[in-house]
């Protein structure tokens, strides 16, 4: 996802209005009622931790679509003698995840992102002095406005305290101890120029005793995503290419586009066989079923767009498009900037159109 989201649309509609919602959200993310929650509280981490392969662990986040609180999902290859993990998270949950990650790996070896989102690389400033992968465009993004990621804060932790989660209060005061060292932060603690390595459209990592390759195929979800694919434990990591359950979010400001996204989709599809593992950038993980859904998803919304313009409705009817048999995902709030930014992609006459506000997810 992206960061405007957060940062003007939602957290201006109240956290409180939304919490009602997020909490349906939580049971069917996690498979857990709020009351079996409650009572693993005392004993359980903030973060969904999921060993999706020996030594690979996904931390999933509760927090279903409430968006104050949105939280890609970070893989953690672990090793004694460093760890390498992939995205941060929103800057407040970085320590957190930092905290919790040390169960497994007490040292961070290397930390990639997948793209530059807020809730995928807000908390790199977390992992200090750590070495950090990502695309070039993403490093580009980040050193424009990395300090974006940090807006808010005190709203965030204030949500964050009130959220009936495991570990809540914990990662607020892990959220509040970098909300008291802001002033210590850097404008360019997100990627900095002396610990950053820049990726193009393929390279290999060594790390964890893996060789993993990196691929970007384009933009798709923006214009910086990065594929992480695990040959020898059949393992692959989207980003936020793959949303599994979610509507996808569309940001045209940072270089989505719908066919190059279902050409990012059809290269990932290729790297996989029956037996892979798939880690979404949000949702649960599964296997090659849900880059297929995704496809399905992205072919039949744009032949809805394409037929809405063929009949001649206006943009703004169509920003409020969707289809029903996608009733049930979840982050709603991502459609209008779908529809609208699939609207404007093809549409003949775009003078008219009002470009999606970005928001970052
Ligand atoms: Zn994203």
């Amino acid at each position: 996802m992206n960061s405007d989201l957060s940062r003007e649309g939602f957290s201006r509609r109240g956290f409180l209005a939304r919490s009602a919602g997020a909490a349906v959200a939580f049971g069917l993310a996690g498979g857990l009622t709020r009351r079996a929650w409650a009572g693993r509280r005392a004993d359980t981490t903030f973060f969904e931790w999921k060993e999706i392969s020996k030594g690979v662990h996904v931390a999933l986040n509760r927090t279903g679509d409430n968006l104050s609180l949105a939280g890609g999902n970070s893989t953690l290859y672990a090793d004694p003698a460093g760890a390498l993990l992939i995205d941060a998270k929103q800057a407040i949950f970085g320590n957190t995840l930092k905290r919790e990650a040390a169960a497994y790996s007490p040292k961070i070896a290397r930390l990639v992102n997948t793209h530059h989102h807020f809730d995928h690389s807000g908390g790199n400033p977390c992992f200090d002095a750590t070495p950090l992968t990502m695309h070039a465009n993403c490093q580009k993004r980040l050193l424009e406005s990395g300090q974006s990621n940090v807006a808010q804060m005190d709203t965030k932790i204030a949500a964050l305290k009130a959220a009936d989660l495991p570990g809540a209060q914990d990662a607020a005061a892990d959220a509040t101890k970098l909300f008291e060292n802001l002033a210590n932060i850097h404008a360019d603690a997100w990627a900095p120029k002396d610990r950053t390595t820049t990726t193009g459209e393929t390279s290999t990592l060594k790390i964890a005793g893996r060789t993993l390759t990196l691929h970007h195929f384009g933009p798709g979800h923006t214009d910086n995503d990065v594929i992480i694919h695990d040959a020898d434990a059949n393992i692959v990591i989207g980003g936020d290419v793959i949303f599994n359950g979610l509507h996808p979010y569309f940001d045209v400001a940072g270089g989505a586009n719908s066919t190059s996204w279902l050409h990012s989709l059809a290269e990932i599809r290729k790297l996989c066989n029956d037996k892979t593992i798939v880690v979404p950038g949000h949702g649960p993980v599964g296997d090659v079923a849900m880059i297929d859904r995704l496809t399905e998803y992205f072919n039949k919304t744009v032949a809805a767009v394409k037929d809405a313009i063929k009949a001649g409705k206006p943009r703004d009817e169509v920003a409020k498009m969707s289809l029903p048999e996608y009733k049930d995902y979840i982050l709603a709030a991502a459609l209008p900037y779908l529809w609208g930014g699939i609207y404007d992609e093809y549409a003949s006459t775009k003078k008219d159109a009002k470009p999606g506000t970005s928001y970052g997810s």
